[in-house]
């Protein structure tokens, strides 16, 4: 018999330095965030905050038109702060059965996990903390969840320009995506590096000094992570671009790039 296995370490929240979730919490007007995110979100240009909204809003239509399409298993790795709705709402709305495996490096989202676990009964919701830079820690504990036989939506929203090119940013989602079966579909946004470049520069330095290093990209560097797939509806835009009509706020005011595309 087992005698007292030792309880798992707390997770630990760092409430001296800057984290990512936390700083795009303080952007989207939410409260779990600490006074050195508020500082990092403060110090940078105001369109940063449009840019988590449209993001996040990219996220609420590309999640519908995922059910909308029949889609029942959806993979979501840097899962952010819960943020109502979350994703595993939107898709159960449209398809109740859905399930959602939530993954995130940031134990802060751990915390409040719970809330990404409250489920239709139908379907099914789950919670890693794992770094999507160990895609085959995350691949191995969503297999428990889903059904790699059948297709499954990958969304890495606002996520991969936290993998700068010497992390192999590339690599780890061609990783991720040789493991989806034809029928399966990949979300991305991420943050340009050319439609306003010194923009960009700004946020990336603002980023660093609060010790997060960011790696935005440009069109052609950002399109490659869609390499081998269809994209589907607009193609590869800005977020207020895919699926509005007509696109709002304006697109040149937006520096978000945001794609869904089929695994053939
Ligand atoms: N996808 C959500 C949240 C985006 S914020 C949305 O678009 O609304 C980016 C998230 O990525 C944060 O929660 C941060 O903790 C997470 N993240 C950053 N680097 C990560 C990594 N290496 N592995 C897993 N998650 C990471």
């Amino acid at each position: 018999m087992a005698t007292g296995a030792p309880d798992l370490p707390a997770p630990q929240t760092d409430t001296g330095k800057a984290h990512p979730a936390r700083v795009y919490d303080w952007l989207l007007g939410g409260k779990d965030n600490y006074p050195v995110d508020e500082a990092v979100g403060r110090m940078l240009p105001p369109q940063a905050r449009d840019g988590a909204r449209q993001n996040r809003a990219f996220m609420h239509r590309a999640a519908a038109w995922l059910a909308a399409q029949g889609m029942d298993q959806f993979l979501d790795i840097g899962t952010g702060i819960p943020t109502e709705p979350n994703l595993h709402q939107i898709v159960q709305r449209v398809v109740p059965t859905a399930k959602v495996v939530y993954a995130d490096n940031d134990p802060i989202v751990l915390r409040q996990a719970e809330a990404l676990l409250v489920s239709r009964p139908e379907g099914m919701t789950d919670y890693i903390e794992a770094d999507v830079r160990r895609p085959d820690r995350i691949l191995e504990h969503a297999r428990k969840v889903l059904d790699f036989e059948r297709p499954v939506a990958l969304s890495l929203i606002a996520l991969m320009h936290f993998i700068p090119d010497d992390q192999d940013a590339h690599g780890i989602v061609r990783g991720l995506l040789d493991a989806l079966p034809s029928g399966s579909y990949l979300v991305l946004t991420h943050a340009s590096s050319d439609i306003f470049p010194e923009l960009a520069r700004q946020v990336t330095d603002e980023y660093a000094r609060g010790g997060i290093r960011l790696g935005f990209r440009s069109r052609p560097e950002v399109a490659r992570f869609f390499e081998g797939l269809e994209l589907v509806g607009p193609g590869l835009v800005t977020a207020p671009e895919w699926f509005t009509s007509p696109p709002e706020p304006r697109p040149e005011d937006s520096g978000i790039y945001a794609g869904v595309a089929r695994v053939p």
